[in-house]
C-alpha cells in the first residue's frame, strides 16, 4: 500500500525525522490559511498524488499553467494562485502513465535553502532476506538513469536485523556523500531514525529524493514515498487509515475485498490462474505466443465459488480484456469449484469475449462436465502449451 508525501512526512517526524513544515490542503480555499500559518517568505506548492516525477510533469489543462505539479512560490497570492490552477487538474508524470492522475490534495510546504540534493532509500532486499539501503549523491534526478550510466556512483548495503543500524553504517553513508563534522553526525541520526521507522512500521519501500543539505547546514527530508507490506497491515490500524482508494486501480480495490491477488496489466489477454508460479508461468506463455496478459490473478488455494466468480467479473469488467484464460491445477483448490464459479459469473454479467479453460487435477472431469453441461462458449485446452495458443489465435482472429 502507498501513502501521499505529506503523509510519510507525517508518520517520519515521529520518529524523529528533519522535515519541513507543511499543511496539507483539500481545497484551493485553504490555501491562503495554510500558507499564512507557515509564515514564509517562500512556500512549495505540491501535487499530492501517488506518482514520482511531480516536479517535471505537466498538466493536461492549459488553465493549470506549465510551471509542473511542485511550484515555488514567493508570495502568498502565489500559492493561493497555484492553488486554484493546480487542484482538481490532471498531471502527467513519467510514473503516471499517458492518462495522468487528478490532483485532488497539494501539500503546502516551507520553501528550503538547497545546497546539496542526495538520493536514499530502503526496501526489503530478497537477495540478503535483510533491509538494504541505496544512496548516492546524485540526487534530485531519474536515479534509474544513474543507476544506468554511472552504477559506481551508487551505494547499497545491507543490515543485519539481528544488529540493527552500527556506527559504521552511518560512516558508509557520510563517506559516500561526502559529508564530515555535524552533517556526518546528522546522517546517522537519520540513518538509525529511518530503519527503525521501516522495521516498526513493516514498510516495503521509503525513498528519500531527494535528501537535502541546507545551505544553513542541515540535512533534510525534501521528499519522501513510502509504501507498505499489505500483509503487515492488520498490524498497524493507523497505517490502513492512510490508504487513499481514489489512488488505487477500481479492479484492485475490489479483488483485495476477496483477498484476491490481482494487479491489473495493459495487455489484452485477462487470466484466472490458481498458485503465483503457475500465475506467471501462464503470463510468460502468453507472451511467448505473441500476446499480451492483461492481468495477474491468483485466486489462491482454496478459493471459495464467491471468491471465483468475484475474479470472473473483474476481469470482464476490464474493457481491455479481449480473451480470457483459466488456468487450474487442482490440488487444494478443486476443478469443479472454479467450474461453478465461472459459470455462475457468465450467468450474472455475460461473456463477450473468448474464454479458453484448462483444468487438470483434484475432480477435473467433475469439473469439464460443469462447463460442458452449461452450454458456455468454452473453448476446451488439454495443456498450457495448447491452451495459451488457442486464446492468442482467437484474440488475434476477433481483432482481424
Ligand atoms: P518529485 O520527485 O515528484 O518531482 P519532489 O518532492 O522531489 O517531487 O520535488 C521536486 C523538486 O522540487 C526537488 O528535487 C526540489 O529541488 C524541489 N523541492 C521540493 N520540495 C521543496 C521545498 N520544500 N523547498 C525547496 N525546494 C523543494
Ligand atoms: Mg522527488
Amino acid at each position: 500500500m502507498n501513502i501521499h508525501e505529506y503523509q510519510a512526512k507525517a508518520l517520519l517526524k515521529t520518529f524523529g525525522v528533519p522535515v519541513s513544515n507543511g499543511v496539507p490542503i483539500f481545497k484551493h480555499e485553504e490555501a491562503e490559511a495554510a500558507a499564512r500559518q507557515l509564515g514564509g517568505p517562500l512556500w512549495v506548492v505540491k501535487s499530492q498524488i501517488h506518482a514520482g516525477g511531480r516536479g517535471k510533469g505537466k498538466f493536461k489543462e492549459a488553465s493549470a499553467g506549465d510551471k509542473g505539479g511542485v511550484r515555488l512560490a514567493k508570495s502568498i497570492a502565489e500559492v493561493a494562485e497555484f492553488a486554484r490552477q493546480m487542484l482538481g487538474a490532471t498531471l502527467v508524470t513519467i510514473q503516471t502513465g499517458a492518462a495522468g492522475k487528478q490532483v485532488n490534495r497539494l501539500y503546502i510546504e516551507e520553501g528550503s535553502d538547497i545546497a546539496k540534493e542526495f538520493y536514499l532509500s530502503a526496501l526489503v532486499d530478497r537477495v540478503t532476506s535483510r533491509i538494504s539501503f541505496v544512496v548516492s549523491t546524485e540526487g534530485g534526478m531519474d536515479i534509474e538513469d544513474v543507476a544506468h550510466k554511472t552504477p559506481e556512483k551508487i551505494v547499497t548495503f545491507s543490515v543485519d536485523p539481528a544488529t540493527g543500524i552500527m556506527p559504521h553504517h552511518g560512516r558508509t553513508v557520510a563517506k559516500v556523500l561526502n559529508l564530515t563534522g555535524d552533517l556526518a553526525k546528522q546522517a546517522a541520526k537519520l540513518l538509525d531514525q529511518l530503519y527503525t521507522a521501516f522495521v516498526a512500521k513493516d514498510m516495503a519501500m521509503l525513498e528519500i529524493n531527494p535528501l537535502i543539505v541546507t545551505k544553513q547546514g542541515e540535512l533534510r527530508v525534501l521528499d519522501a514515498k513510502v509504501s507498505f507490506d499489505s500483509n503487515a497491515l492488520f498490524k498497524h490500524p493507523d497505517i490502513a487509515e492512510l490508504r487513499d482508494e481514489t489512488e488505487e486501480d477500481e479492479k484492485e480495490i475490489e479483488a483485495s475485498k476477496y483477498d484476491l491477488n490481482y494487479i491489473a496489466l495493459d495487455g489484452s489477454i485477462g487470466c484466472m490462474v490458481n498458485g503465483a508460479g503457475l500465475a506467471m508461468a501462464t503470463m510468460d506463455i502468453i507472451k511467448l505466443y505473441g500476446a499480451e496478459p492483461a492481468n495477474f490473478l491468483d485466486v489462491g488455494g482454496g478459493a471459495s465459488k464467491e471468491k471465483v466468480t468475484a475474479a470472473f467479473k473483474i476481469i470482464t469488467s476490464d474493457p481491455k480484456v479481449k480473451g480470457i484464460l483459466i488456468n487450474i491445477f487442482g490440488g487444494i483448490m478443486k476443478c469443479d469449484v472454479i467450474a461453478e464459479g465461472v459459470v455462475a459469473a457468465v450467468k450474472e454479467v455475460g461473456l463477450k469475449v473468448p474464454l479458453v479453460v484448462r483444468l487438470e487435477g483434484t475432480n477435473v472431469d467433475l469439473g469439464k462436465k460443469i462447463i460442458k453441461e452449461s452450454g458456455l462458449n468454452v473453448l476446451p485446452a488439454d495443456d498450457l502449451d495448447d491452451a495459451a495458443q488457442k486464446i492468442v489465435a482467437a484474440v488475434k482472429k476477433a481483432a482481424a
